[in-house]
């Protein structure tokens, strides 16, 4: 029996429209998991939930300006706890929770368009960013620091292509390079330490038979979550980075090192 770790807040956010997809099974398994384990889980599910995926002017009532500014009205609608129930019940699900599982199948290289319109809605200014000082010194809160740190996140895709596709010289690119903007870009900005994902490969020809091994992988990961180390991404305001540039200062990374990944430390 793993042990019972018990304690965690966990927020699943689970984009699929098929409730007896594989991506369900795998939802469903890390609620039933997690909750034996003592934990506590709430989920979103986006299609059941009929979720809007596209910004406009409503979802900012009377502080939507003329013309619209995204990133502005947005910040003065969450000032004003004005932001639609919709959203402001997904930001408070975000501060409810230590742990967010983001379950979604690669769709062309990325989340499917309702996980990413989530991110565009819930992710206001003030919020996810546009957060903390912005001075000679500090570049606001983020990549490290914000609304949501102390948090920790996990990517659990499937994908359709086989593992050799996403290797280092595979021909789609590596895994960690095609996620690097959601777990760089999108999860480390607001402040939240990013575990290393877990990736499904080559789904579409997973079997029944097959079915057992993935859940058992996937429940090994589920109940180590609170000991795995999160990817080691660099703090912005801690000395790593020139300020305002943001640029990596010389000499910090092996050298060897290039692209997405001089932006992991060791
Ligand atoms: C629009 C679109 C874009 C895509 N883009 C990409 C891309 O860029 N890169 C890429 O690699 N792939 C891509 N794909 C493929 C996609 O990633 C896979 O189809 C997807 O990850 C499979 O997950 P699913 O939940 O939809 O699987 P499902 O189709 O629900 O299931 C996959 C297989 O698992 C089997 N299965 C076994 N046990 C179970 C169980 N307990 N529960 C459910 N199913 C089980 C099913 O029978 C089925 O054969 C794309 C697909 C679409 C539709």
């Amino acid at each position: 029996m793993p042990p019972r770790l018990g304690g965690m807040k966990t927020l699943i956010v689970y984009a699929h429209p098929e409730p007896r997809s594989l991506n369900g099974s795998l939802k469903d398994l890390a609620v039933t998991t997690l909750e034996e384990a003592g934990h506590e889980v709430r989920v979103s599910d986006l299609y059941a939930m009929n979720w809007k995926a596209v910004v406009d002017a409503e979802d900012y009532g009377p502080y939507a300006s003329s013309p619209l500014r995204v990133a502005q009205d947005s910040g003065r609608a969450f000032d004003a706890s004005a932001l639609t129930p919709d959203v402001a019940a997904e930001q408070e699900k975000l501060l409810w929770s230590d742990t967010i599982i983001f379950q979604f199948p690669l769709w062309w290289y990325t989340m499917p368009a309702i996980l990413k319109g989530w991110v565009d809605r819930v992710f206001t200014f003030h919020f996810a960013y546009g957060v903390g000082e912005h001075s000679d010194t500090k570049y606001g809160e983020r990549f490290g620091e914000g609304t949501l740190a102390g948090r920790r996140a996990l990517l659990s895709v499937t994908t359709g292509g086989p593992e050799s596709h996403y290797a280092a010289r595979g021909i789609n690119g590596p895994i960690d390079d095609l996620l690097w903007p959601i777990q760089h870009g999108i999860l480390y900005y607001p402040g939240l330490e990013v575990l290393p994902p877990f990736v499904l490969h080559s789904t579409d020809r997973l079997t029944a038979q097959d079915y057992p091994e993935v859940a058992k992988a996937w429940q090994e990961r589920l109940l180590t979550l609170a000991t795995t180390e999160p990817i080691a991404f660099r703090r912005q305001n801690f000395g790593d980075y020139e300020i305002p540039a943001l640029h990596l200062r010389p000499g910090l990374e092996p050298a060897d090192r290039t692209g997405f990944a001089l932006h992991i430390r060791g």
